[in-house]
């Protein structure tokens, strides 16, 4: 059976594929996805996955709320639900975005399959081809997919240590309205930023918020590591301020578990209505299986409990990572260290190439994510992300050892031949962060 031709994977067929609609163009596989098959083997220690470390999660109490489920209201989770989302569970999602400062109605939540088919019916009710999208410089590598799949054009707004600079933001509304273009929102993790790692300061978020709304600007804040802070409460919601032009996504893939697939979108109410419409021609509904569990679990269980230790855990990661890097990396490279979330934002000394140097790197056992990955435009040649959220502290520390030993080769090399990168110049913008051991 297992070697019948019909259990083969289909051959390569070149038939249909001039048929595929233009939008599919955007859709396009990693140029590095073929290294991170590598890149998952044992012996390499992987810096390059966001993948939440659920090792802390309490096996034995998910469990049982799971058959408790079955039993008790098996016939329930196991049909097709509503297009919005289980009730009782848009009712905790108003309590967990509570802690962030926002006071919201039941109503005005819908739940969808992670927080990233949140940002793809966000894109699907406002994007047409050639709309603007203003992000981050960097932001999220799954967001700039969904825009390019819906044929938008990324924007990049620069960053710094406080997040996305005001001045930056003005200047790129500026510029697409002088091209007349039309700006369909601002997307922003203000939040432990995917990848840069720092957060918007509590004088930025008024700012920003200022400006969107003089601008008539909407605000897509999508904030998968709100709760995920290392040593202080929570960071308010720039939604917690400005309940008509923010669309808020929340997930509790990072706070408990991906594998449930479960986020929200929050969102004003003629929004709502369409991103339900939105919702159902998806996937009729968000699955009612992982809701009901998702609604026991935060029920009965201690889950700001659960976070606290999550956070605990990161933070020794965050540590072992910042800590390597001061011990062992060349003293011109440069990175911040962040106070929450997954990630650090490592700048390379000036004309060497982080995608250059990743097949390199994989020979040597350790995986990053190059820069570009995180912008539109071909920016970010000179800097890589860094996640510490899975390996153990001491894997940490031998991943950024192999890596230093890379850097220096890299530096050697660049010293010999001159800069490996097509232009240093793109390799120096964005987030450039202090030097762990100057903050
Ligand atoms: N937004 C950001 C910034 C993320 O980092 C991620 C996951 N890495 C997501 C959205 C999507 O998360 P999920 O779909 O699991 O909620």
């Amino acid at each position: 059976m297992e070697n019948s031709p019909a259990r083969q994977p289909s051959a390569r067929l070149d038939a249909f594929v001039d048929r595929y609609a233009a939008r599919t163009a955007g859709m396009t596989a990693s140029e590095i996805r073929a290294l991170f098959a590598v890149a998952s083997r044992p012996e390499v220690v992987s810096l390059a996955g966001g993948m939440p470390n659920i090792s802390g999660l309490p096996l034995d109490v998910v469990g049982g709320a799971i058959s408790d489920l079955i039993a008790k209201q098996g016939p329930v989770a196991m049909q097709y639900g509503s297009g919005q989302g289980v009730p009782e569970l848009r009712e905790q999602i108003t309590d967990v975005m509570r802690l962030e400062g926002i006071e919201a109605h039941p109503d005005d939540v819908v739940v969808t399959v992670g927080s990233q088919q949140a940002v793809d019916l966000v894109t699907r009710v406002f994007c047409d081809p050639g709309d603007v999208v203003i992000c981050e410089a960097p932001s999220y590598v799954g967001a700039l997919g969904v825009f390019k799949a819906y044929q938008c054009e990324v924007v990049h707004a620069e960053m710094d240590a406080d997040g996305l600079v005001p001045e930056a933001l003005r200047q790129a509304i500026r510029a697409v309205k002088a091209a007349g273009r039309t700006i369909k929102f601002l997307y922003t993790i203000p939040n432990f930023h995917n990848p840069a790692g720092v957060s918007m300061s509590t004088p930025r978020r008024a700012e920003v918020l200022d400006i969107c709304r003089s601008e008539g600007i909407l605000i897509l804040e999508d904030n998968p590591y709100g709760l995920l802070g290392f040593d202080a409460e929570p960071m308010r919601a720039l939604r917690a301020d400005s309940a008509d032009n923010v669309i808020y996504l929340g997930s509790f893939s990072k706070t408990f578990a991906p594998g449930f697939r479960v986020g929200w979108a929050l969102a004003p109410a003629p929004v709502r209505e369409k991103l339900v419409l939105a919702q159902e021609s998806a996937t009729l509904c968000p699955p009612q299986f992982s809701q009901m569990a998702i609604s026991a679990y935060l029920a009965n269980h201690d889950w700001q409990g659960q976070i606290k230790q999550f956070r605990e855990m990161y933070r020794e990661r965050r540590d072992a990572m910042v800590d390597a890097l001061s011990d062992l990396m060349p003293a011109a490279c440069r990175w911040n260290v962040p106070d929450g979330g997954f990630y650090v934002w490592l700048t390379l000394p000036p004309g060497v190439n982080a995608k250059s140097m990743l097949p390199r790197a994989v020979t040597a056992r350790v995986a990053f994510v190059p820069g570009t990955a995180f912008f539109a435009d071909g920016y970010g040649t000179g800097a890589m992300r860094l996640s510490f959220c899975y390996p153990t502290p001491e894997r940490i520390r031998e991943g950024v050892r192999r890596l230093a030993g890379v850097v220096e080769a890299e530096m050697e090399l660049r010293e010999t031949f001159g800069a490996t990168g097509p232009d240093p110049e793109l390799g120096s913008r964005g987030y450039d962060g202090p030097r762990s051991d100057l903050s």
